[in-house]
């Protein structure tokens, strides 16, 4: 083990307040003490910011934090201040002569951390600057930035590949929740990280309650389940127009809700001042477009609901991720109706991208609708898609709670995979199913491919039941697309055995092909559930009402130095001091999320509101 590792480990208990490294926090940690580059993927939630942060403290010099949003520089400061960590940021929110000061600062190493955004450390001034400094490690947060295939691309992000040559020994760690393949070796390719030690971590968020519906109100719906499952909690509801962002915040407002817009049309000042006042205040809805919601570090967002159909699902992941960072139960509620996928669609059509980039995104839309229409784990689908296996079913989404009505597929799927086969792989879903409706079709004629005896034997669906099959078989994984993205359809090693009838019997059940109506009524009542296991709810009457007197102190505290009550201690640490109930300092120190700064600002009133019961 490197020598630094004990250091690093009473940092995190002493500073941080917790008993271990989770995932693989310690080995990135000690790569970057070691001075070697490191790739980590992790989950939001998953723990990104120690894996630099205590390096930051461990090494010699200031770590500067590449970060893409100035507006959120401010909390996270604000954050590390209230651990008495050293940092700073440099952007554009402050003054000349603040600025000065913290670049004087800087030069003499009072920092541990100091944060900027892109634009600002490519400056050649902000450079210079560098060069007379001494740096730890540069952090490069949000890394997926970099990738054009990613998105969030921001063109500033692809020059920092000169960090590297410019500062050859200072080590760089990259950062990123993004978990898709493309995005992963992009981010290699921009930033020279062909050396740097990679780790990917689970993507799974076991907390988050996953459900999809294609249920006629949505409003309705959505607030039902607001109703059911997060009476005071606070939450992002994402809309796909402005229009619509602005009438169902209104329309939550008149059901008794707090719910504040947040789209790009509105004035810069008015979307500063409500995503302040929703990290700020409890129990706060904001109503968005996706302009909403990168970078926000709330851990206690409650819920994360879609009225639309996010455009992959590399963004549906992404934008569900918000809820529930600190580790507690959250839901990731979604409504969609028949006007988003032909809306999506159309989108990915008309588009002016070129034709193989269009392809790509027309196979993403495939595959996120292939999860809405899963009869089986959603979570499991969703990992697949990421490249991870989930071994069981994952028991917390709608389909393992509430199965929806599945049909015998197995014939079906298996003239598919055999009409993939004998084409040999090379086409795309609407050409194979041309072939087995057995369209009279000249393509198909010069393939000879109405030769083949499979032409014409799938009579017995339409074209759009059998689309609908293919994209259950993509979401299932008995076929996967290419990856270079012209749409051609591959049997995966899971096809081969119906493929081969001789082996063990297999069948493959689908989602039926029935009326709405009768899946409405079945499926209404499967959100309820995670209310049922929410904390709050979990803790006795007693409890419950101490739980609300320290949120109430958090508040006040929070208030008092105009900072986020989540950066005084989050959630997860009042419910653990509502549970243990310290009456000592050392039980207190005890409690996961308190160190001992946070203990010497906080601790004695916290003690107090609970010995005073
Ligand atoms: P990310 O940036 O990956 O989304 P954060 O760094 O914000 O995640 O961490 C998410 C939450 O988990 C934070 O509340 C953080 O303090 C907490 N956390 C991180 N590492 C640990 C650990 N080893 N033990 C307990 N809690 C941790
Ligand atoms: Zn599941």
């Amino acid at each position: 083990m490197d020598q630094h590792m004990p250091q690093a480990r009473h940092i995190l208990q002493s500073t941080f307040g917790y008993d271990d490294f989770r995932h693989h926090q310690a080995d990135i940690i000690e790569a970057i003490i070691d001075g070697q580059d490191v790739l980590t993927l992790m989950p939001t939630g998953g723990g990104k910011s120690i894996c630099y942060q205590i390096p930051a403290l461990v090494r010699s010099g200031t770590a500067i934090v590449i970060s893409p949003l100035i507006a959120l520089m401010q909390d996270q400061v604000d954050a590390l201040q209230q651990l008495g960590i050293k940092s700073a940021f440099l952007n554009s929110t402050l003054h000349a002569s603040e600025q000065r000061e913290i670049e004087e600062a800087f030069i003499h190493g009072a920092y541990d951390l100091i944060y900027m955004a892109p634009e600002r450390l490519l400056n050649s001034y902000t450079l210079n600057l560098i060069d007379r400094c001494e740096i730890s490690l540069f952090a490069i947060d949000e890394a997926h930035c970099v990738a054009q295939w990613g998105h969030d691309f921001r063109k500033e992000y692809q020059q920092l590949s000169m960090l590297h040559e410019r500062y050859p020994n200072v080590p760089r760690i990259a950062l990123t929740a993004t978990a898709d393949e493309r995005t992963r070796i992009e981010i290699i390719e921009q930033l020279a990280l062909q050396q740097a030690h990679l780790f990917i971590n689970s993507f799974d968020r076991p907390n988050i309650h996953y459900a999809i519906n294609d249920l006629g109100n949505g409003r309705e719906e959505l607030l039902k389940f607001i109703k059911e499952n997060h009476p005071d909690d606070a939450g992002i509801v994402y809309c796909l127009s402005r229009k619509n962002v602005e009438t169902t915040a209104e329309w939550l407002n008149k059901k008794g809700r707090t719910a504040l817009p947040y789209h790009a049309g509105l004035h810069q000042d008015i979307r500063q001042e409500h995503q302040q006042r929703f990290l700020r205040e409890d129990g706060l809805i904001i109503v968005a477009t996706i302009a909403f919601g990168m970078g926000i570090d709330k851990p206690d967002v409650r819920f994360v609901a879609h009225m639309n159909l996010p455009k992959n699902i590399e963004s549906y992941y992404q934008e569900t991720g918000r809820a529930g960072r600190d580790g507690l139960p959250s839901n990731a509620w979604m409504n969609y109706g028949l006007k988003d996928v032909i809306n999506l669609r159309l989108f990915t059509q008309n588009s002016d991208a070129d034709e193989l980039f269009k392809r790509m995104m027309l196979q993403k839309t495939d595959a996120m609708l292939g999860l809405c229409e899963l009869t089986s784990c959603r979570r499991q689908a969703v990992l697949a898609y990421f490249g991870e296996t989930l071994e069981k079913p994952c028991g917390n989404c709608d389909n393992c709670i509430n199965p929806p009505e599945t049909w015998d597929a197995t014939i079906a799927t298996q003239k598919i995979l055999s009409c993939i086969y004998r084409t040999k792989e090379r086409f795309g879903a609407q050409y194979i199913i041309d072939i087995m409706l057995g369209k009279d079709d000249e393509r198909i004629k010069a393939n000879n491919h109405d030769q083949l005896s499979t032409f014409g034997i799938g009579q017995e669906h339409s074209s759009p039941e059998w689309r609908g099959i293919f994209r259950q078989l993509v979401a299932h994984g008995y076929l996967a697309t290419d990856v270079e993205g012209y749409g051609v359809l591959k049997l995966t090693p899971k096809a081969w055995p119906l493929l081969k009838r001789s082996e063990s019997p297999q069948t493959v059940m689908l989602r039926k092909l029935s009326k709405a109506s009768k899946v409405k009524k079945k499926r209404s009542s499967s959100s309820s559930n995670a209310a049922v296991r929410r904390f709050a709810q979990d803790l006795s009457t007693h409890d419950q009402e101490l739980f609300e007197q320290l949120r109430q102190l958090r508040s006040t505290l929070a208030k008092d130095q105009n900072v986020p009550p989540y950066v005084i201690f989050p959630d997860k640490t009042l419910v653990e001091m509502v549970i243990a109930k310290p009456g000592s300092e050392s039980q207190m120190l005890e409690i996961s999320g308190i160190g001992e700064v946070k203990f010497s600002r906080y601790g004695e009133a916290f003690l107090n509101e609970i010995m005073n019961r």
